[in-house]
Parts: structure tokens; C-alpha cells; sequence
């Protein structure tokens, strides 16, 4: 299966020639001119690496990068027209794991490509008891049954896997997997945890998240 790139680039010249090189390299490629529609497609699709231009008209790069970096380790270069320090700062606090000062050369795009992928394989799946999370891969198994997640039900489950035992209250877990997408007094996280609990037992997995009445939840340690 192609590794899947998504592209999020308004100035169209630049879109296209990326769409073409990268699939010639032999990557599955889908580009957006927004990014807000970016940020859509990046949840929707689930890319292994995401080319994010910095100057967007609606969220900037640097924003969508952000927003991504909540609930997900997927490698993000960003392209900016800026060459100071303060913006590669800015850039690498955002979470982008490198970027491309424009104009540059489509080679050494590719070249950058090359190594944030091969980086990706590095992360190791992490084990908790029978659970295994492949924060790569974003899979999850219960004694060596994939329990399939949604994105957002893996987002939370690897939240609170960070530290097994500790209780995560629900505004915590709103606030980093959620950001601002959610509205006020919403039930979503009882929701997800419930369908979790439900997906767990269906692969033999029970009292794998513990309530903590008035508090939150806990991943058992
Ligand atoms: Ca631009």
C-alpha cells in the first residue's frame, strides 16, 4: 500500500507540482487550497506524512499544525516563504517536524519526504498489559485482536495511556484531544469512552478504562 501524503498548499503551482512529484516518487497524494478543509481531510484520511504551506488564507500552517499535533505524531514539513529565526521557532513549536524555506528545490522536498518517513517506523507500540498501542500506526490490539478505533476514540485511549493508573478528568481529556472543536457541556467524552469500553470487550478486553465518579477516567496500570 502507497504512503498516503496530504498536501494543504493555496498557491496552486506549487500544489500541482507537488501532486505530480510525489506521485511519481510513488505516494499516494491528495492536496487542499485551505486550511480548514485540510484539517478535514487530515482526520479523514489519516496520512503518513502532511506538507503543510505556512501562509494559508484561513488557518495558517502553523495552526493546523497545532491542532494536529493534539491527538496525532504524524511527521508535518511545513513550507514558509519566511527565513527568520523567529518563524522556525514558531514553526517548531507548533510541531512541525521540519520544514522547507520557498522557493526550494522539489529534490530536496523529496529527499525531506524520505527521512521524516523513515523516521515514522521508529516509534515503538506501546504495551499495557494485554493492550497495545501502535501510536504509528495508530492500531490498538487486546491480547492480539485489533480493536479498530476511530480516530478520535485511538486519540483518547493514547492520551490516557501516556500514564497508565493516573486519572484524567474530562476537561483535561477535552481540552487535548478535542481542542476548541467541542462544544460546551458536551457528553462526547462519556460518549467515545463508552464506545471504547464497548470495542475492548467485543475483543475480550473488560475493565480496561475505570470510571472515577465526579472525576474522570483511568487507563488500568
Ligand atoms: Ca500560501
Amino acid at each position: 500500500m502507497p504512503q498516503r501524503i496530504v498536501i494543504v498548499e493555496d498557491d496552486l503551482d506549487i500544489a500541482r507540482l507537488l501532486t505530480l512529484e510525489l506521485s511519481e516518487a510513488g505516494y499516494e497524494v491528495h492536496a487542499f487550497d485551505g486550511g480548514v478543509r485540510g484539517l478535514t481531510a487530515i482526520r479523514e484520511l489519516q496520512p503518513d506524512l502532511i506538507v503543510l504551506d505556512l501562509g494559508l488564507p484561513d488557518l495558517s500552517g502553523a495552526e493546523i499544525a497545532r491542532r494536529v499535533r493534539r491527538h496525532d505524531v504524524t511527521p508535518i514539513l511545513i513550507l514558509t516563504a519566511r527565513d527568520d529565526v523567529a518563524t522556525k521557532v514558531e514553526l517548531l513549536n507548533a510541531g512541525a517536524d521540519d520544514y522547507l524555506v520557498k522557493p526550494f528545490h522539489v529534490e530536496e522536498l523529496l529527499a525531506r519526504v524520505g527521512v521524516q518517513l523513515r523516521k515514522q517506523h521508529v516509534g515503538a507500540p506501546k504495551e499495557i498489559g494485554d493492550l497495545t498501542i501502535d501510536p504509528v500506526r495508530r492500531q490498538v490490539w487486546w491480547a492480539g485482536t485489533e480493536v479498530r478505533l476511530s480516530p478520535r476514540e485511538f486519540a483518547l485511549l493514547a492520551f490516557m495511556a501516556a500514564q497508565p493508573g493516573r486519572v484524567y478528568g474530562r476537561a483535561e481529556i477535552e481540552r487535548n484531544v478535542w481542542g476548541e472543536d467541542l462544544p460546551p457541556a458536551s457528553n462526547v467524552v462519556d460518549v467515545h469512552v463508552a464506545n471504547i469500553r464497548g470495542k475492548l470487550r467485543d475483543a475480550g478486553g473488560f475493565g480496561v478504562i475505570r470510571t472515577v465518579r465526579g472525576v474522570g477516567y483511568a487507563l488500568k496500570g
